[in-house]
């Protein structure tokens, strides 16, 4: 499994060549048309900052080249707020004591049909970590109530073993989506005080387990602002790198979200600048020219306006993060969003960059048996 070769000395070494690396061959690999993984320690460093304009242009093309000018929407759905962590950065952490939800059946396919009702074809169905309350039956429950309305279904849920994988993909899941969090172990101890995350393995092999059950697209990520944002960098660049050898018949994207504001008061140890983040997702789409970017709504709107042709494929609107947040459930939610434009204005946005929004281009139906 990945955690047996996951190399932190390695990626530490990585970081510290990437911070020494000098201006003349920082430039020698900008000149280069083609770029791989071997990159990065060039695309991300200090020196590749001052010609991130020249970097943007070619980032831009590939994705043009790659991914023609799709990008493609989808919608958050929570099912539940509930968990049994202790997450010092997250508003569900189980320090907070207020009135949790999980949606019910009902619910959940009332949420659901106003998500159809906005044109939404792809979801994303978010939980808390609280197994008691979202088990794997009452996930598979929750997929099969929504299959009808949708043409793509993920999940974002706690680490869950192959076999209970196997049991939503067969429900109608087609994507999962997992955030180590931090690759960092030393701060994923700091951050992750109480309850089954804290078990930093069981969370960095649980992706590789998807893959194993058939998962056919894979989301990967890490929360930035945990730890320095070079080390998660080449971390994920390892993760990638080890799924996409071994597990090479499925679909790979990254997310780089950064930490929002959220009922309680955390602050970042590792705060990381829009010019950075905006370095870190033209270096992966130039290292990984077939690699799906995503952007969330925790960004605010002028930057993904910016962002969203250099390098970006997929987007979410609209999105709300608690339970029942599309239908005023009025619960907590798990952090604030910073862009709460409608789906339609996201199309025009989208349109008037000369991108063609794409609200559905997976159906479950082309799903080998
Ligand atoms: S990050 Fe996930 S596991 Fe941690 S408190 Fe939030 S919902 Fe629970």
């Amino acid at each position: 499994m990945f955690s047996e070769q996951f190399n932190h000395p390695l990626i530490q070494k990585t970081v510290s060549q990437s911070l020494l690396v000098s201006k003349d061959a920082v430039e020698q690999c900008i000149r280069k048309s083609t770029f791989s993984s071997q990159d990065l320690p060039y695309l991300l460093s200090p020196h590749a900052e001052s010609s991130l304009e020249i970097l943007a242009k070619k980032s831009l093309a590939l994705t043009r080249q790659r991914f023609g000018n799709t990008m493609q929407l989808f919608i958050p759905m929570y099912l539940s707020n509930e968990c049994f962590n202790t997450c010092t950065y997250c508003g569900f952490s189980l320090e907070y004591k207020y009135k949790r939800k999980t949606l019910t059946k009902a619910e959940i396919k009332h949420e659901a049909s106003l998500l159809a009702k906005k044109g939404f074809k792809h979801i994303l169905l978010l939980t808390g970590e609280s197994p008691k309350h979202v088990s794997t039956p009452y996930l598979k429950e929750a997929i099969s109530i929504i299959t009808p309305y949708f043409s793509s279904i993920g999940i974002e849920v706690q680490p869950l073993e192959q076999s209970d994988y196997q049991t939503l993909i067969q429900a109608g899941a087609d994507k999962l989506t997992l955030y180590q969090e931090t690759y960092h172990k030393e701060s994923y101890l700091k951050y992750h005080t109480y309850g089954l995350k804290r078990n930093f393995n069981n969370r960095l092999d649980a992706v590789e387990k998807g893959a194993k059950a058939g998962f056919y697209n894979i989301n990967i990520g890490s929360l930035l602002g945990l730890y320095d944002w070079r080390y998660e960098a080449f971390a994920m660049a390892e993760h990638l790198d080890y799924l996409t050898k071994k597990y090479w018949k499925a679909k790979y994207s990254i997310s780089f979200p950064r930490i929002q504001e959220m009922i309680g008061t955390f602050h970042e140890p590792y705060p990381i600048s829009d010019k950075h983040l905006t370095q870190l997702i033209i270096a992966f789409r130039l290292a990984y020219p077939d690699l799906g970017i995503t952007l969330s709504t925790r960004e605010p709107k002028s930057l993904r306006d910016n962002l969203a042709p250099l390098g970006i494929t997929t987007m979410s609107a609209e999105s709300s993060t608690s339970p029942a947040g599309y239908s005023a459930g009025n619960y907590e939610e798990q952090f604030q969003t910073n862009d709460n434009r409608s789906l339609d204005s996201i199309i025009s946005m989208l349109k008037s960059k000369n991108l063609d929004p794409v609200i559905k281009d997976w159906d479950m139906s082309l799903m080998p048996n």
